[in-house]
């Protein structure tokens, strides 16, 4: 079955062929690329007229949580609460047996706090309660909730003067509570969740999504996930973050981690910092892996043929993260047959751009995150001070020779790669800024080559995968400023229209 997509103003991200008009596609690959409709096509070729649309290869998402994403969503997202009351009633609203929601962000607050355990308790003594801080590094549990997870004995569990606990987790704690709460949830729960939000990365024209799986589950429910990720309607990766990389290896996949943890978060300050947060004198976050552990678990990994990332937001988790990496390069060489990565790679010195590029470090950035919380006054500034002003380096760290590859982080910030590349475009910083070029490579062509997908996917040629996305307008025509505004018309994924805007026939 052939099918032909024409009339479209087709961008291939491939220095061979830039620009086509259409394109035939077979089986769910690219046939050939053509300047105009061809005559004497066979009849049972379908016709599908993009109407002049700007077609890309579709975007990568490099770095998400679907099942997360999938749970809060809708009435489970609490960031739009500007109070504790609010948050209250919503919790009222919902029947869920064991509840998990959130997003929340304290300087959305009016009270700048989640509600605690007394007030969680005054509206669901009974029922579990677990509400995320928007960057799913810390928590507001319930009484309930605190107990069915078990998680009392462990780091970050916040306490009253007198020892009790407030409700408040962070580190070990919240990680430990937000994995046991998923182990009680029913695979068809959290698969249903996946293609809620697979639903809507289709619709932001995501077409290859890495769903990194936080912590570490057992072989048998790695092996049922992953499998269940080749259902969903968009090229899924998954990306387990255990660190057993025998275990890793038995499933099948090239690639994994992501969100193996060598720190914390900015907002929840628990980034490893060199020097103490400007809001919370005296800490400096928490480092979980120092280099000598990361160097074991890279080695390892190399040995192992396998590629891995992980995650490290504060300098002093980015400095040990690079050194553990520059090992490796001096032990094995360089690093032809992996893609060494550091995910998210937030506040850096020049000189660890420079030694990230030297080692061709992989970065698997989230340019939403300036967007939502850099530049003056905002959430970074405010725990960070001038050190704010260093964050999120994407020009300098293309420049170095790193490849820079997009995500969202979702549920932290929405799949929505077109926002990722406005905010990469838009950076608060003017000497960080991405062409347009640019921030579509992170999000297809260099995106592609994290999973050594370069071969088939992240740019249109005859032999990839037909998977690409209908935008209304070129985005290279755009005001930089509006780019987020983009409209998405169809998405396909393997030849076949998984997403259609409601106004086209
Ligand atoms: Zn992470």
């Amino acid at each position: 079955m052939a099918t032909l997509f024409t009339n479209a103003r087709i961008t291939t991200m491939s220095p061979i062929r830039p620009h086509a008009a259409a394109m035939l596609v077979q089986n769910g690959n690219i046939e050939r690329l053509l300047d105009s409709r061809p005559t004497g096509l066979a009849k049972d070729v379908e016709i599908v007229d993009l109407q002049n649309a700007a077609v890309y290869p579709g975007f990568h998402d490099c770095h998400a949580h679907l099942a997360d994403a999938g749970l809060l969503a809708g009435d489970h997202d609490f960031g739009s609460c500007r109070n504790i009351d609010a948050m209250l009633r919503r919790i009222e609203r919902l029947d869920d047996p064991i509840l998990y929601a959130g997003n929340f962000e304290e300087q959305r607050i009016d009270e700048r706090r989640p509600p605690n355990r007394k007030e969680l308790d005054a509206v669901s003594p009974l029922r579990p309660v677990l509400l995320t801080r928007i960057d799913g590094h810390s928590c507001a549990v319930n009484s309930a909730a605190l107990e069915l997870l078990g998680v009392d004995g462990l780091e970050g569990v916040e306490r009253d003067g007198e020892g009790i606990p407030t409700g408040r987790l962070s580190m070990l704690a919240n990680y430990e509570a937000q994995h046991r709460l998923f182990a009680k949830l029913s695979r068809a729960a959290l698969q249903s969740a996946a293609l809620r939000a697979a639903r809507s990365a289709l619709a932001a024209g995501i077409t290859t999504l890495h769903n990194v799986l936080v912590g570490d589950d057992s072989e048998d429910d790695l092996k049922a996930i992953y499998r269940a990720s080749a259902e969903l309607p968009l090229h899924v990766i998954p990306k387990s973050c255990s660190t057993n990389v025998q275990k890793v290896k038995k499933l099948g996949s090239r690639v994994f981690g992501g969100d193996i943890f060598v720190d914390g978060s900015i907002g929840s300050r628990t980034a490893a910092l060199s020097s103490p947060y400007r809001d919370r004198p005296g800490q400096e976050g928490r480092l979980y892996l120092d280099r000598n552990q990361l160097f074991e678990l890279f080695d390892e990994a190399v040995e192992a043929r396998l590629s891995l990332g992980v995650h490290a937001i504060g300098d002093r988790a980015i400095d040990e993260a690079i050194a553990a990496w520059e090992k490796v390069v001096a032990k094995h060489g360089a690093l032809k047959d992996i893609r060494p990565a550091i995910d998210h790679f937030e506040v850096t010195t020049p000189d660890h751009i420079e030694r990230a590029g030297r080692c061709g470090l992989f970065l698997s950035t989230q340019p939403t995150f300036d967007y939502l919380w850099g530049g003056a006054h905002g959430m970074y500034e405010e725990r960070l001070g001038d050190r704010a002003r260093g964050m999120n380096r994407l020009k300098s760290a293309l420049r170095a020779g790193c490849v820079l590859c997009g995500g969202s982080d979702s549920p932290v910030t929405k799949l929505d790669a077109l926002l990722g590349m406005h905010a990469a475009v838009n950076h608060h910083e003017p000497d960080e800024r991405l062409t347009i070029e640019e921030a579509l490579r992170a999000y297809t062509s260099d995106a592609a080559k994290l999973a050594f997908e370069e071969g088939t996917r992240g740019t249109l040629a005859a032999g990839m995968r037909a998977d690409f996305v209908a935008i209304e307008q070129p985005l290279e025509s755009m005001e930089p400023s509006r780019i987020k505004d983009a409209r998405v018309i169809a998405t396909v994924v393997g030849g076949a229209i998984q997403f259609r805007a409601e106004s086209v026939a």
